[in-house]
């Protein structure tokens, strides 16, 4: 529910029926042109306007389209649902009535969660688990920082994945399927008919299975006959277990499809499961190529939990046992390719051998003339990457002692985020820098929840996996903060990115997490105007005045005006009112959610009516 549009609107219920709506209205008093807003019950997004005229009432569905638009059916499309409903407060346009007094809702009533706002969690985690097998606080990030194309990709597939989906397979067997061990009624299953795209649903009652055809109108909509029209099988599916909706039962037990290997597979203790089930990640996908999700698995691109460096290499139990800090030089095979330098030597492209699987790494090599300060440095980088294991934070795999001192990180191809953007400027749309923004301030809530401070947080530090998938890098400055300290401070100042750097950096050499997201701010100005460098022509000195004199940099173009708004509230100046990553990334998610999301079309025909229809 927090994500609801409506769900800040004194008049919004959330997910009560018809009749609580009534009942609501008639204890207002049911005055001409009094309303209130309830979410449809499908709770596909739409929503249902409850309103009073002559003591009668009218329930009009409010359908979210494809667009992000809300209207009600065949009137002008809004941008939101109150909107909507100010529009209506001025002009009846269709209606019986303008809408003249709300029908608050009673302080002491929450706006109810609706069963598929629960279940479209579930249904997410379950899907997660299962097809990249993750747990824990992996899937979290997962379904956090890939909620809008998870739940796109659910709803056109999710249906394969579960237990009670058997497939292409007859009615006849079918039958012998359901009819084998327990027999109680509500036991199902759903097959998919011999004109592939069509399904039906399979039913024991009273020892005797039931078959019905699951309608799939023109609109692409699937539903019972006569019953609640759904956009995908797996919603009319869970809405049956509450509703039998004109079948014999509601419908209990899923019957297991023998050959299904995902829910019923129990995870294998001796590490995980290979990540193909059913499909393999297509390359990455041309630039430009890359659109919404098609809903076909082959056509899909690959999120970050498709690449090998979502997870650490060490989450698979057996590889962990062999895990040290110190990697055997006979296991690292080294590129003479080189992918970068700085004053401490190269990076360069390799291999790691592991016992399973060898992995893609990127090696910071240490100049073998380097005096000895260099080398402690990158030990001490070393030592604070050793501690992190994050998706958007570039991993340490060891360090490696042989011909020259050699850092072992996990590879990130596609480079600094500065560079890539400023090279494919055509190619990459708002929203894609949206999505890659987000996943820093994932990152970068993970440092701050752990006591770290970057120090270095820069465009130039952000490594692209691929166009999609961002991780922060370069934890040469970076610090692990005391448990009771909220700031580092430096004895002196050194080779500072000043034009990175909060005014508490620079004045009193204080750095927090507060200091990072001010730098944060930076990097997202660096990165939505496309790898531009922040204050231009300045030098870092006048830079300090200019900030000291209250400016800041202006909005790139065509940045998105919330966008603009998180980056200014970065460079609050006092670091005590500035915002902290747990709020940044708030933000950022809501805005990349509201930008990638699209609900499928809605269907007006509200609460239809469940008459008991037996099919086939
Ligand atoms: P650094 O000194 O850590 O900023 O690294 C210098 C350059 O090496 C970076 O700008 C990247 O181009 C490249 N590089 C560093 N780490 C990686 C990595 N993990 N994967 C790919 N390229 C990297």
């Amino acid at each position: 529910m927090m994500n609801d549009p409506a769900a800040d609107l004194p008049f919004f219920y959330g997910s009560i029926s018809r009749s609580e709506a009534e009942d609501y209205l008639k204890l207002a008093g049911m005055s001409d042109g009094l309303f209130l807003l309830r979410q449809c019950l499908r709770s596909l997004g739409g929503y249902v306007l409850s309103l009073v005229w002559n003591l009668q009432f009218h329930h009009y569905s409010v359908e979210k389209q494809m667009n992000g638009t809300y209207c009600v059916s065949g009137g002008k499309p809004h941008c939101g649902p109150a909107e909507l409903c100010e529009y209506y407060s001025k002009d009846a346009d269709g209606l019986v009535t303008t809408l003249r007094k709300p029908c608050l809702r009673p302080a002491d009533t929450p706006v109810r969660a609706g069963v598929f706002d629960s279940l479209r969690d579930n249904m997410l985690r379950e899907y997660v688990r299962q097809t990249w097998n993750l747990e824990g606080e992996a899937m979290e990030q997962a379904i956090i920082s890939q909620a809008p194309q998870l739940e796109k990709l659910i709803a056109t597939t999710a249906h394969e994945k579960m237990p009670w989906f058997h497939g292409k397979i007859e009615r006849q067997e079918g039958e012998r399927r359901l009819y084998s061990g327990a027999q109680p009624d509500g036991k199902f299953l759903v097959r998919e008919r011999k004109e592939s795209g069509t399904f039906a649903l399979s039913i024991m009652y009273g020892k005797t299975v039931y078959h019905y055809q699951i309608l799939h109108d023109k609109s692409g909509k699937y539903s019972m006959p006569e019953g609640t029209k759904f956009d995908t099988v797996w919603q009319l599916v869970e809405y049956l277990k509450m509703k039998p909706d004109g079948l014999l039962t509601v419908l209990r037990e899923a019957c297991v499809n023998p050959n299904c290997n995902t829910a019923a597979t129990p995870v294998v203790p001796s590490g995980r499961r290979p990540r193909t089930n059913g499909y393999t990640p297509p390359p990455e996908a041309p630039l430009g190529a890359c659109k919404a999700l098609e809903g076909l698995p082959g056509d899909r691109r690959a999120l970050p939990m498709d690449t090998s460096v979502y997870e650490s290499p060490y989450s698979d139990p057996e590889a962990l046992k062999e895990k040290k800090l110190f990697l055997k030089r006979d296991q690292l095979m080294i590129d003479e390719v080189e992918l970068g330098s700085g004053n401490f030597g190269c990076v360069k492209k390799g291999v790691y051998k592991m016992r399973k699987k060898h992995i893609d790494v990127a090696i910071k090599v240490l100049k073998s003339e380097n005096e000895k300060a260099v080398k402690d440095e990158m030990m001490k980088e070393a030592e604070i990457m050793h501690q992190l294991d994050n998706p958007y934070i570039v991993r340490m795999i060891g360090l490696c002692e042989a011909e020259n001192l050699m850092l072992v990180m996990e590879m990130a191809a596609s480079g600094p985020l500065n560079k890539f953007l400023s090279s494919k400027k055509d190619q990459i749309s708002v929203e894609n820098v949206v999505e890659l923004m987000h996943q820093v301030s994932l990152g970068m809530r993970y440092l701050e929840e752990n006591n770290f401070v970057h120090r270095d947080l820069a465009a130039r530090n952000v490594l692209l996996v691929n166009q999609h998938y961002a991780k922060i890098s370069d934890f040469g400055l970076s610090k692990a903060l005391g448990a009771d300290d909220n700031y580092y401070k430096a004895r002196t100042a050194g080779k500072w990115p000043l034009k990175w750097y909060a005014p508490e950096c620079i004045n009193f050499h204080k750095f927090s997490s507060k200091s990072d997201v001010w730098s944060y701010g930076i990097t997202m100005w660096e990165a939505f105007s496309y790898g531009g460098k922040p204050y231009k022509k300045m030098k870092g000195p006048e830079v300090t005045g200019f900030i000291e004199s209250g400016k800041r940099m202006d909005c790139p173009a065509g940045c998105p005006d919330v966008m603009y708004t998180v980056m200014m509230d970065c460079w609050t100046y006092k670091h005590e009112d500035r915002p902290d990553f747990a709020k940044v990334e708030d933000r950022m998610r809501s805005y990349h959610y509201s930008i990638s999301k699209k609900t499928p079309k809605e269907d007006n025909t509200e609460d239809a009516s469940a008459n008991a229809t037996v099919a086939i």
